[in-house]
């Protein structure tokens, strides 16, 4: 097993290590965050969200409400389901 030749990410909630690939990274500017879990990722997200000022994480949060409504919307035309 070439088990050391293979880039490990570490998560940056709970420090698991986990191969390249699996889990999810996330990249703003030249920072990266390695969560190894949905449920890290969450835990992460959800600080992050606290950390910001609530009146610009209230604008962003209001415009990703407003972009998934749009591919919501677009999912259900093309489904030719009627609301
Ligand atoms: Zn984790």
């Amino acid at each position: 097993m070439a088990e050391t030749s293979k880039i490990k990410n570490r998560c940056d909630v709970c420090g698991r290590v986990f191969p390249e690939g699996q889990g999810i990274v996330l990249t703003v500017d030249d920072e990266v965050v390695t969560l190894h879990s949905k449920r890290c990722a969450v835990k992460f997200l959800r600080a992050v969200i606290d950390k910001l000022d609530p009146t610009a994480s209230k604008e962003a949060i209001k415009k990703v409400k407003k972009d998934f409504d749009e591919i919501l919307r677009k999912r259900l035309l093309s489904t030719g389901k009627k609301i």
